[in-house]
């Protein structure tokens, strides 16, 4: 049976979702198998940072998406409410978004789910589980029974759906990596959270307008503001209390109460769950026509807060290579450096989420007064940037920051035309010059450039607001850039020369004929 359909997408959360969007956007028949019969409604995740944000900018209405956020800043005090660091909110940085942003999840999942129902091409089937799955050499055929969200049973009727490639974005409890036989390395990271979500009942006070993290080796705990008029708090289960005792209403009046006094009158109880924080990495991501991506190839614990980030990552990775695969601009190898890209990177962000839980939530009161008197030293070093990425589809250059994001700034284009640069160039491929370089790079390497879908930016000829791009050029001392859909710069060139060769060198990249796809830089 031919597919029907060029990708499904199992799961609707934010991978899920994330994906559907960019595919559906790029004009691909997607079809959405959700066990839910509708969107979630509460949130999960509470932070994104600037890289999701330009991704969320991407995938929906970014305005809309955020219309109750704020920068994020954050504390960590110790037991005693000394303050161990302080990390001060941002403005707009380089991507066009604050560094950290407090967010409400349904906002941005409402956002990308009504811009990718205007596709016309995305088709969401919420309230079909998918129980099985059998591929060939031409697509997979997943079967899906009808989900009793009074039981949480797949019990009800039958389908089946056929698509060229799959993306199972279906959890930390997948069950189409069950299906695949895929196992996960564990990190060895295990800690249960009790999480409670409020809404104010009255202004939300100043001191709980940033994120706090008590480093108390009594009882971790911490709250976030969720935009400006909700909260969530998180307290560690302490050896001994059961998951009945902390999902008792009076038990989240009592931690409240305790910790923050609060009660009745101030908050109102949205949700109270016990979450299990774990740390594991799925050790294949591709089976065939078959991606793992979010928490179905990786969980992390929260306190980097980078868990749904790095799913939304897994979906624009693998968005924009299906996209040249199943438009034959590209052969189905490059889809093997979605696994290479991406594992290096979420693996380092995955140690650092546990190095920062190991220091948080230290029971060991010893080690709290050393880390305490280290803090307070000035010997605890800020954590480390995240990882360029080291392989993959990167143009091989020595001594420039290939692998890294690009920025966004505001733009004017000679029709007047004014906003953040990806609004006005489109999703994908984008070749940043100094000047208009048409002549330079010749009607073959043209028409290559615009196969592949790649705009062209000549800051000659348009006004770059900020000077963000122009300052970036410089600093890479280049007369252009290509950057990847993805924002991920691919390579630089210092001359016209060299900008002839970077064009060969990313047609060469994606076609895999050169071999620099999957090679490291
Ligand atoms: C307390 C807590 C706080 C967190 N805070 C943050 C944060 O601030 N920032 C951050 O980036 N991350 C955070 N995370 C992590 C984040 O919530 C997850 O990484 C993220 O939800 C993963 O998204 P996903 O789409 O991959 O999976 P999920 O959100 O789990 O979505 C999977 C979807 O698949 C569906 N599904 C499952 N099985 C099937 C099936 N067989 N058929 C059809 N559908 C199926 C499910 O119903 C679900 O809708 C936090 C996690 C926790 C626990």
């Amino acid at each position: 049976m031919a597919p029907h359909h060029d990708i499904a997408v199992v799961g609707y959360g934010p991978t899920g979702l994330a994906a559907a969007s960019l595919l559906g956007r790029l004009g691909h028949r997607v079809v959405v198998c959700e066990r839910w019969t509708a969107l979630y409604g509460l949130p999960r995740l509470t932070h994104i940072d600037d890289e999701t944000a330009r991704t969320v900018q991407a995938a929906g209405d970014v305005e809309e998406a955020l219309r109750d956020s704020s920068p994020c800043e954050y504390l960590w005090v110790n037991g005693k409410g000394e303050t161990l660091v302080r990390i001060p909110a941002t403005p707009d940085g380089p991507m066009g978004y604050p560094d950290h942003i407090s967010m409400y999840q349904p906002d941005v999942e409402q956002a990308i789910d009504k811009r990718l129902r205007g596709y016309g091409t995305v088709d969401v089937r919420q309230g079909w589980a998918v129980t099985g799955l059998d591929q060939d050499d031409d697509g997979v055929t997943l079967r899906l029974c009808g989900w009793n969200t009074e039981t949480s049973c797949a019990d009800g009727p039958r389908d089946e759906v056929r698509a060229r490639y799959v993306i199972a974005a279906d959890g930390s409890r997948s069950g189409v990596r069950e299906l695949l036989g895929v196992e996960r390395e564990d990190f060895g990271f295990n800690e249960s959270w009790v999480n409670i979500d409020t809404e104010w009942l009255r202004p939300q006070p100043p001191e709980f307008a940033y994120g706090t993290q008590y480093c108390d080796p009594a009882r971790g705990h911490m709250t976030i503001n969720i935009g400006t008029t909700r909260q969530r708090f998180e307290f560690a289960v302490l050896p001994g209390e059961t998951r009945e005792e902390m999902t008792a209403p009076e038990t989240a009046w009592r931690l409240l109460r305790d910790y923050h006094d609060l009660g009745p009158d101030d908050v109102r109880i949205t949700r109270q769950l016990v979450y299990g924080f774990e740390a594991r990495i799925a050790t294949r991501w591709r089976t065939g026509r078959v991606f793992l991506a979010g928490d179905a190839a990786h969980t992390m614990p929260p306190y980097l807060g980078q868990g749904a980030c790095s799913g939304i990552r897994d979906a624009t990775n693998l968005a924009w290579k299906l996209h040249l695969v199943l438009g034959g601009l590209a052969p189905d190898a490059l889809l093997d450096t979605y696994e290479s890209e991406r594992r290096p990177h979420v693996t380092a962000l995955t140690h650092m989420a546990i190095g920062l839980g190991k220091v948080a939530n230290t029971h060991d009161v010893e080690a709290a007064a050393a880390r305490d008197a280290a803090f307070f030293a000035g010997k605890v070093p800020p954590p480390p940037p995240f990882p360029p990425l080291s392989g993959g589809v990167l143009r091989k250059e020595a001594g420039t920051p290939v692998g890294t994001l690009t920025p966004q700034g505001r733009v004017r284009l000679a029709d007047g035309r004014t906003g953040r640069l990806d609004d006005l160039t489109g999703y994908g491929f984008t070749l940043v010059t100094a000047e208009d370089s048409t002549a330079a790079l010749g009607p073959e390497r043209l028409a290559r450039l615009e196969r592949l879908g790649c705009a062209m930016v000549a800051l000659d000829t348009v006004d770059d607001l900020d000077g963000q791009h122009r300052e970036y050029l410089y600093l890479l001392g280049a007369v252009a850039y290509v950057a990847r859909p993805d924002f991920v710069l691919f390579g630089t060139a210092v001359d016209s020369t060299d900008l002839c060769a970077l064009v060969d060198d990313l047609d060469a990249a994606l076609s895999g004929a050169s071999g620099t796809v999957g090679a490291a830089v």
